[in-house]
C-alpha cells in the first residue's frame, strides 16, 4: 500500500496522523510500504478572520503537530509561546479577546493573510507554510472557498429566542457549555474541493476517517460537494475509527454537536450515520473501542465491517496499533 488519504479535523486527526506516521516508519502497518505517502484533507470550516488575520485552526494543528511546533500541553498553537500582542489588544479594549493568538502563532496568520490578499488560494498558501514545517504529509485544505460553521444557541434576549455564533465562539468563548440547537455551515453548498482533493481520494489505496469530530470536522469535509461522492466511488477501502468511546467524546465537543444534528452519542450511531458504502454511505469498516464491543452487532447489521479494539490514543505505539487494526479490518 502506497497511498493513504486521511480526512482530518484538528487535535483528534493530528494525533492519529502522528501514530500513522509512527506505524509507517516502524513497519508495523500490514501491507504498508515504508515510503507510503499520506495525504491529509483537513477541515477548514473552523476558520475565521480575526484582527484582520485568517486563522485556520485545523490546518495549523495538523501542520504544527506533525512539524513538531505544537504546544503539547494545550494541543493547539505554538510551543514556547508568548502573549504580548494579546495583552496589548486587551489594553486597547479590542473585541474578541476570547480568541487567544500567541505571538509566534500570529506570524503564521500574517504570512497566510498576506498571501491570500495577494490572490493565492488557501491550498497554495498551505503548501508554502508546510515548506517550513515539513509535516511529512501532503496537507490539503478541504476547499479553497470560505466555509464557516455557525452554531445556533438559545438566547432569550432575542425575539426568535435564539442566536447564531461562529463555531469558534461556541467552543472557545462559551466552552460548548450551552446546548447547541443546530449547526449551520455557511458557504458549504457553494464550495468546491481544493485542487488535488478528489484525486487524493480516487487514487488512494486506503482512505481513513480518523477519530475526528463527525459533525464539525469530518461532517463538514463530507459536505463539500463532490467529496462524499468521491468516497462512495473510490476503489480504495474506506475505514473509520470512532471518536466516541463509552458513549461520550474523549475530549472536545463531539457530544454536543451530535446531539444538535439528532445522532445518538454512541460509537454505533456515528458509524451508522456515516453509513455503509454498499448502501450509499462512506464506510467499508468501522472500529469501535473495546468498551463498546456491545455495539459491534448494530454496526455490522448496517452493512459495515466492525471490530472492537483499544481506541485511546495514549501514545504513538497505541495509535499505530489502532491504524494497523483499521487496515486489517478492510484489507484482511
Ligand atoms: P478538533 O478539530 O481539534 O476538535 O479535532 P478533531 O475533530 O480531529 O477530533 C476531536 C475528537 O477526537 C474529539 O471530539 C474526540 O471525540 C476524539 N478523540 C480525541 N482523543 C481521542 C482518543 O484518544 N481516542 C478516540 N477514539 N477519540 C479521540
Ligand atoms: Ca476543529
Amino acid at each position: 500500500m502506497q497511498k493513504i488519504t486521511v480526512l482530518s479535523g484538528g487535535m483528534g486527526g493530528a494525533r492519529f496522523l502522528q501514530g500513522l506516521q509512527h506505524g509507517i516508519r516502524t513497519g508495523t502497518l500490514p501491507g504498508v510500504s515504508p515510503d507510503a505517502e499520506v495525504t491529509v484533507v483537513a477541515n477548514t470550516a473552523d476558520d475565521l478572520w480575526i484582527h484582520g488575520l485568517k486563522v485556520c485552526p485545523d490546518l495549523d494543528t495538523v501542520m504544527y503537530t506533525l512539524g513538531e511546533g505544537i504546544d503539547l500541553e494545550r494541543g493547539w498553537g505554538r510551543s514556547d509561546e508568548t502573549w504580548s500582542v494579546k495583552q496589548e489588544l486587551e489594553a486597547y479594549g479590542v473585541e474578541s479577546t476570547w480568541f487567544g493568538l500567541g505571538d509566534r502563532d500570529i506570524a503564521t496568520h500574517v504570512v497566510r493573510s498576506q498571501m491570500l490578499e495577494a490572490g493565492y488560494p488557501l491550498s497554495d498558501v498551505t503548501t508554502a507554510l508546510c515548506r517550513r514545517w515539513q509535516p511529512g504529509v501532503r496537507l490539503l485544505p478541504m476547499s479553497d472557498d470560505r466555509v464557516e460553521t455557525h452554531v445556533a444557541i438559545a438566547d432569550e434576549a432575542e425575539p426568535s429566542g435564539k442566536r447564531v455564533v461562529h463555531f469558534q465562539e461556541y467552543w472557545v468563548r462559551l466552552h460548548a457549555e450551552v446546548p447547541a440547537l443546530a449547526v449551520v455551515v455557511v458557504g458549504l453548498d457553494q464550495s468546491a474541493p481544493a485542487p488535488g482533493v478528489l484525486e487524493a481520494i480516487a487514487d488512494a489505496d486506503l482512505v481513513v476517517l480518523p477519530p475526528s469530530n463527525p459533525v464539525v470536522s469530518v461532517g463538514t469535509i463530507l459536505g463539500v460537494p463532490g467529496i462524499r461522492d468521491a468516497l462512495v466511488a473510490t476503489a480504495a477501502p474506506v475505514v473509520g475509527l470512532s471518536p466516541i468511546v463509552g458513549d461520550t467524546h474523549v475530549r472536545g465537543m463531539a457530544q454536543q454537536m451530535l446531539t444538535a444534528i439528532g445522532v445518538d452519542v454512541t460509537a454505533a450511531a456515528v458509524g451508522v450515520h456515516y453509513g455503509a458504502r454498499s448502501d450509499g454511505g462512506v464506510l467499508d469498516g468501522w472500529l469501535v473501542d473495546t468498551s463498546d464491543a456491545h455495539h459491534v452487532a448494530a454496526v455490522e447489521a448496517a452493512g459495515i465491517a466492525c471490530a472492537a479494539v483499544p481506541l485511546m490514543m495514549t501514545d504513538h505505539d497505541a495509535t499505530a496499533a489502532m491504524a494497523a487494526e483499521a487496515i486489517r479490518l478492510v484489507r484482511p
